[in-house]
């Protein structure tokens, strides 16, 4: 299977609300989105890092440069006959692990299609219904909240994850808890929190909530594994975990009870399974989290989500949630009260809809390898 080209797309989609989260406000979501053709046929991907660096160390201007100039040829004109090979042929670069994510998730795609399969099948899904949950940013005021988590719990949903940052903490889980005595919750922190908040962690355990996610630093593990050691409830990684070896040492430290997969983090599908599987082996269960992205960016959250490991609601939004029109078709929507569907349509199932592709690109590349006569 040789690699006869790259489209590159860097886009802004905008949201339908303001997304509030410790890492900061985003109005719209910045993405690369890659077309790869392999052999005659083709596969799709988005890597969606945001538009600065303030989740990871990766924004979107800088994994379109990353794949333009140095990814992209590295796979150009080579033969990839599996996933680990090509990993092997981008091993040289170091992280930029969204970049790695791009290309991963479109090979499979494209490979999964000339298999005449879904991907979620050939990475060893075995649940093509998985649980969904919500997610709910900062808002302005608890009322609003309020009526948000109302909102979801009417529609059933079987978990809701709450942003959670200084100003916006103890008090508002406190009411949250008054008002939904039994709802399963959790909070996620986005690395708002050092140790000094110890006291306000061991305050939490009060509020039964499902998990912590990711507390303290982004690239801290040995803080969490202290604070784990502190608190009654469990620790679950996100920004922490961005490779396998990453998994190992959390796990070996006992920093976490839980970890969060998602594919662009952890650099595709092919370094996600292998963190599903360690973690697996060693009694840590996922969930599978996503970026906000449009339905072809949540394909690949939604293939993992169907793996035996994820034991607690995934996330994996219907188009509705946070965008006007999806850039992707076909629509995400649910197939039931907190649950969605992994398709049984060749590949991972979505592709970007050409006009508003076009409509929402920044800028664009396009690499091609050289003609083999
Ligand atoms: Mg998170």
């Amino acid at each position: 299977m040789r690699v006869d080209g790259i489209e590159l797309y860097h886009v802004a989609m905008p949201m339908t609300e303001v997304w509030r989260t410790g890492c900061g406000d985003e109005d719209a979501i910045q993405s690369v989105i890659v077309r790869m053709m392999v052999d005659g046929q083709e596969g799709w991907a988005e890597t969606a890092p945001h538009r600065g660096p303030l989740f990871s160390p990766e924004w979107a201007g800088g994994v379109f440069a990353v794949i333009r100039d140095w990814l992209g040829p590295m796979l150009l004109g080579k033969e990839v006959d599996s996933a680990a090979q090509l990993q092997e042929h981008i091993r040289p670069v170091r992280a930029n692990q969204f970049a790695k994510a791009a290309l991963d998730v479109a090979w499979w795609d494209a490979y999964a299609r000339m298999r005449g399969e879904p991907v979620w099948r050939l990475i060893g899904g075995e649940n093509q219904t998985v649980e969904v949950g919500a997610d709910i940013g900062v808002k302005d005021t608890i009322d609003e909240l309020l009526a948000a988590i109302g909102k979801a719990q009417d529609a059933q949903f079987k978990r809701v994850k709450l942003k959670y940052r200084p100003g916006w903490d103890l008090h508002m889980i406190r009411s949250v808890r008054e008002a939904f005595p039994d709802l399963v919750i959790h909070v996620d922190c986005n690395s708002s929190y050092t140790l000094d908040d110890l006291p306000m962690f061991r305050e939490l355990d009060k509020y039964r909530l499902a998990m912590i996610e990711q507390p303290l630093a982004y690239d801290d593990l040995l803080d969490h594994a202290k604070l784990q050691a502190e608190i009654e409830t469990p620790v679950c990684l996100d920004e922490s975990i961005n490779s396998l070896n990453r998994a190992r040492h959390a796990i070996e430290l006992k920093s976490c009870r839980w970890i969060n997969i998602k594919v662009g983090r952890l650099g595709g599908l092919t370094p996600a399974l292998a963190v599903h599987d360690y973690c697996r082996e060693h009694q840590i269960p996922n969930w599978i989290g996503n970026m906000l992205e449009s339905a072809l960016g949540q394909a690949p959250s939604l293939a993992m989500a169907t793996l035996p490991n994820v034991k607690y609601p995934s996330d994996v939004f219907p188009s509705d949630r946070f965008y006007v029109e999806d850039l992707a078709e076909p629509d995400l929507v649910l197939a039931g009260p907190s649950i969605a569907r992994a398709p049984t349509t060749p590949g991972l199932g979505w592709r970007p809809k050409p006009k508003m592709l076009k409509d929402l690109t920044l800028q664009e590349a396009s690499l091609r390898a050289a003609l083999v006569l």
